[in-house]
């Protein structure tokens, strides 16, 4: 049977990029950028004023303090937006708010707080002297026009959107998002909101990955349940496969007599890379592509489903889309986790802080069926294949759940 690792590896040879689009800068929240942002424009664009108060020349007012004002005569005014034309000869100064551009000829500002402030007198007087260049923000002191401000591959967040529009970026480059199907398969599905009869449930599986997909910004173009019938998933499957870039389905890809999902796959020409993975849960594992597209058949069972879509489906979207695949970091155990003979184990656990070191704990509930085990977990735990449960203190790796924080 193929090992985690040999798994990952066959995925990620078979990922590709997606294509990339231009898009409007508010449209582009949580996208990924397809090309270097740079400065169009120094940083300051202008010198320009850090305080409300008074441009001055800096050795006009050499010596000042409170109890030794010296008066200069105010020629004006300039405000954040004014072109600044003005000019200051020795023995005067300009009012001047925050963003207002410097006048010619002044060298430093100072706080309105340290001066008589306006009047109708013409002149005012300075409480305080100044060093050249003081409250002024120097054309360029933060970044020069050129630079390059954030990188290719980067995600937009707030501050990316900030510094966009910062330098007038109205539209970006940022590569498209991918289109995936949801195919929950089985007669026992049921929709949620609808009665069940003996030996239905409900499906929970597609919520659950509806709700990773949005996570991470894919587009969810087919989130449907079939039953196990071969004519019925030939035609779904079909569909997804012409219209997405992912199709993940849930269920009947395992050895029952009613798992057709495989065989159905196969028979619409996606060339199979494997179809079992050294892992519990979730030992049944389809991973297929077309030209165009990923095929991953994950397991029916919702603790399989949901670990399979983390450790498989999430790190393939998030490459597809240009981001550095998430990673799984070493933690210490707090109590046993189980091992497994031949495979990786998984479970949902618990991380936390403990002076300073990163520990964690399994859920006591380890049936693969038993979807509460997600509930306050913050992780999946994994354990490399062994002979025994590894003991308190020993390290595994952790895959932090990327929308749960660590306490
Ligand atoms: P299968 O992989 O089709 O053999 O299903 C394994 C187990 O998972 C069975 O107990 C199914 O009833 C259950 N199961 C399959 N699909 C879903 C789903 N969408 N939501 C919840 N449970 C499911
Ligand atoms: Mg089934």
């Amino acid at each position: 049977m193929l090992t985690v690792e040999k798994a990952r590896n066959i995925i990620t040879e078979n990922v590709k990029l997606l294509d990339i689009q231009q898009v409007k800068l508010q449209e582009t929240s949580g996208r990924v950028l397809a090309e270097d942002i740079t400065a169009l424009f120094p940083m300051p664009r202008f010198d320009n004023s850090a305080m409300d108060g008074f441009a001055v020349k800096a050795a006009d007012i050499a010596g000042a303090g409170k109890d030794n004002a010296v008066s200069l005569k105010m020629i004006g005014g300039v405000s954040a937006g004014d072109p600044g034309d003005l000019v200051l000869k020795p023995g005067e100064c300009a009012q001047c708010m925050t963003g207002a551009p410097i006048p010619e000829g002044a060298d430093a500002v100072v706080m309105v707080e340290d001066t008589s402030g306006y009047d109708s007198s013409g002149t005012v007087k300075i409480y305080l002297e100044a060093y050249p260049g003081k409250h002024i923000r120097r054309k360029g002191e933060e970044i020069s026009e050129g630079d390059v401000l954030i990188q290719k591959k980067t995600k937009i967040t707030p501050a990316e959107m900030g510094t966009l529009a910062t330098f007038g970026y109205k539209h970006v480059q940022v590569y498209r998002s991918p289109r995936v199907a949801l195919i929950g398969t089985g007669d026992e599905l049921v929709k949620p909101g609808r009665p069940l009869k003996p030996g239905q449930i409900y499906n929970s599986n597609l919520f659950v990955f509806s709700d990773l997909a949005n996570r991470l910004g894919a587009k969810v173009i087919i989130d449907d349940i079939v039953a196990d019938d071969p004519k019925a998933l030939h035609t779904c499957l079909s569909q997804a496969l012409m219209e997405c870039d992912v199709v993940i389905s849930s269920g009947g890809v395992s050895m029952g007599r009613h798992d057709y999902v495989r065989k159905i796959f196969m028979e619409l020409g996606v060339s199979e890379h494997f179809w079992r993975v050294a892992q519990k849960p979730g030992k049944p594992l389809f991973f297929g592509t077309t030209a165009d597209t990923l095929i991953f058949g994950l397991p029916g069972n919702p603790v399989s489903s949901f670990i399979g879509f983390m450790e498989w489906v999430w790190p393939a979207i998030e490459k597809m889309m240009g981001i550095t695949a998430s990673r799984t970091i070493p933690a210490i155990l707090a109590d046993q986790f189980p091992r497994e003979r031949v495979k990786t184990r998984f479970l949902f656990g618990r991380a936390w802080w403990d002076e300073g070191h990163l520990v964690c704990a399994s859920s006591l509930k380890v049936g693969s069926h038993m979807l509460s085990s997600s509930l306050d977990a913050n992780c999946i735990i994994s354990s490399e294949p062994g002979d025994k449960p590894l003991q308190p203190g020993e390290m595994v790796q952790i895959r932090i759940l990327p929308w749960k924080s660590i306490p």
